[in-house]
């Protein structure tokens, strides 16, 4: 029997409730107290996603002898002249509006200086130390903060909410289709403005970092609904992944840049440090180089659980467990003392940073859908800085609150295609109306081996063919694939397979957006094309309809070779 959706109408629908999403929420109501807003999120506001997974802390150029200028040059050199620099400038330069608006209007505590003012840390591949932080867990200072607010204000949450899929009127959104999770029921939220912020999160990696509420279903919908997405094939690998066996969870989870910052070794299986081989900046180069460099060395010599160590006590043990206090109880949780011994470390699939290519105010192609935060792409190219990531979604989540309060004024709710509707709850309903009992775990482990061996750090055709392969069988299990439990209400089985259904989908696109870059920049490396190839001449991937175009970057303000510093070489 076809399920019916129950409807409700709200005037902005936000989707998901991270740094992006919170901070829409909130600028949307101060823009407009009077509309009626609507933040729908996975998990429970202010206690799921990524933002509140924070460690390390928040870019900004706040003192006088660092400049957004060096902010600006630093996020597209370390992202290989690939971000959208205008995408980039306005991260820059609004990040300094957003870190006082945290702090002044919406109550968080950074650490500071003896003299007052706010205390900034070094993080890699920057050439100034600029990270505001609240010691090493600033994202649940910040996502504390925010979900106060929200709940002060007259701001609708519908928590454990999943949104499965976009729904049009013509060629705008309609709304949004949600499962109730608590009821499994079907309901359809029709919406004047849709944001899409569900945080991307490359979870289908056999190491990963992002909350398990990340499965890509933001990333998966907008390619259902036929939006481009751009620089797929950059995942991120955090150098730093916990390694502490395959029977805990914690397993993946990151050790923050700020230990390598902080001056922390990596060592081989010998106990050897190597990164001063790999780079002149070593343990402090980019996370892509770093992680490539641990990549090499894992091959040659590996530690008793297949990684590598961190090591931080040349540091001082007293100054890592006063400095690192989150991360010296994360480690100690799992049987490793980091400020006195070693700690075995594996590269771990921690950001992506493709998306949904969007314009300057948060605009998509699909009108009255807007995206921020990491379901979008542009803003970081090849490579994201620590730190820029936090900064990116209140950045562009405040963005977007501010457009979409405009964009409403002019708006009426549409009238949703109802055989979308219909067909997208069919498919939801799949694995109930089939008759193939599948091993969904079984499965989620050949994702995670495929993506981990063949669309991983290192890259080549045969590898990424192999994958689409494997992803394409991956994907025909699924479809036909039954559950043994009917029960709607609360089945996380039946969430699992969703999730897979969502990551096997975005999977596909990062395999085929890394086989069309035949160059190695950033994230990406190609072994059979190792060469960047022209800076002059660089290309974004841009995903659409199964097909990838690779588009030239616009340099609209500095060139390769140039820099907006004054006193650069
Ligand atoms: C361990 C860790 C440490 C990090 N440390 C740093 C750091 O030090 N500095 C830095 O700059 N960045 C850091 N990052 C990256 C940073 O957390 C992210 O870039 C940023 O917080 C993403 O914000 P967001 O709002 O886009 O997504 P998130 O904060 O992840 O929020 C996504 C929201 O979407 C919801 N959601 C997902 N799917 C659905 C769905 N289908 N329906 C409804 N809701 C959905 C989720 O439940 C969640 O509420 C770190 C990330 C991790 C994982």
């Amino acid at each position: 029997m076809v399920q019916e959706a129950r409807s409700l109408d709200t005037d902005i629908l936000i989707l998901g409730a991270g740094g992006a999403g919170l901070f829409a929420a909130l600028h949307a109501h101060q823009a407009s107290p009077d509309l009626s807003i609507t933040v729908a999120v996975k998990g429970l506001l202010g206690k799921c996603g990524c933002t509140r997974m924070v460690q390390g802390g928040y870019n900004v150029a706040l003192a006088a002898e660092d400049s957004i200028e060096r902010h600006f040059m630093d996020t597209i050199e370390g992202g290989k002249w690939l971000p959208d620099q205008e995408l980039a400038w306005k991260l820059v330069t609004l990040a300094v509006e957003r870190i006082k608006e945290l702090e002044n209007e919406l109550g968080c505590f950074f650490d500071r200086n003896p003299d007052g003012t706010i205390h900034q840390k070094a993080f890699a591949g920057q050439t100034f130390d600029r990270t505001v932080h609240k010691g090493d867990l600033t994202g649940i200072e910040i996502m504390n903060r925010l979900a106060e607010q929200v709940w002060a204000r007259d701001i609708n949450r519908l928590e454990e909410y999943r949104a499965v899929e976009l729904i049009k009127s013509g060629d705008s959104v309609a709304g949004v289709l949600f499962i109730d999770m608590r009821s499994g029921e079907y309901v359809f939220v029709r919406a004047r403005a849709v944001l899409l912020a569900t945080g991307g999160g490359p979870t289908m990696y056999k190491y990963h970092t992002p909350s398990g509420d990340k499965s890509c279903d933001g990333l998966a919908m907008a390619l259902r609904a036929g939006l481009p997405l751009r620089d797929m094939e950059m995942v991120q690998f955090h150098p730093t992944g916990l390694l502490a066996g395959t029977h805990t969870r914690m397993t993946g989870t990151v050790l923050e840049e700020g230990l390598r910052g902080a001056g922390g070794h990596l060592l081989n299986g010998a106990k050897e440090r190597f990164m001063p081989r790999y780079d002149p900046l070593a343990e402090r180069a980019t996370r892509d180089f770093v992680s490539r460099a641990m990549f090499l060395e894992l091959q040659k010599a590996p530690s008793p659980h297949g990684g590598l160590y961190i090591s931080m006590a040349h540091l001082g043990p007293e100054r890592v467990a006063r400095e690192f206090k989150g991360m010296v109880e994360r480690c100690a949780d799992c049987g490793f003392d980091l400020a006195g011994g070693l700690v075995e470390v594996v590269p771990t699939a921690h950001y992506m940073m493709g998306g949904v290519e969007f314009a300057a105010d948060c605009s998509t192609a699909l009108p009255g859908l807007f995206v921020a935060g990491e379901d979008s792409g542009g803003v970081h190219g090849a490579n994201r800085l620590g730190g820029n990531g936090v900064a990116n979604s209140t950045v562009f989540g405040a963005v977007a609150g501010d457009a979409m309060a405009a964009w409403v004024r002019s708006q009426g709710l549409r009238a949703p295609d109802r055989a979308a509707i219909q067909a997208a709850i069919e498919q939801c309903e799949k694995p109930f109306t089939n008759s193939n009992r599948i091993d969904l775990e079984a499965l989620r482990e050949q994702l995670y081996e495929t993506m981990w061996q063949k669309v991983g750090i290192v890259r080549d055709a045969a590898g990424l063919e192999s994958a689409l392969a494997d992803l394409r069988g991956i994907e025909t299990a699924l479809a036909s694939g039954a559950l043994p439990d009917m029960q709607r209400a609360f089945n996380l089985t039946w969430h699992d397979w969703l999730n897979l259904v969502s990551l096997t989908q975005v999977s596909k696109v990062i395999a085929t957006a890394a086989l069309a870059r035949r160059d190695s920049r950033g994230a990406h490396y190609r072994a059979d094309f190792p060469d960047a190839g022209s800076l002059e001449q660089s290309a974004y991937s841009s995903y659409r309809h199964g097909a990838v175009a690779m588009k030239p970057v616009a340099f609209t303000r500095v060139r390769p070779g140039q820099s907006l510093l004054k006193n650069a070489a």
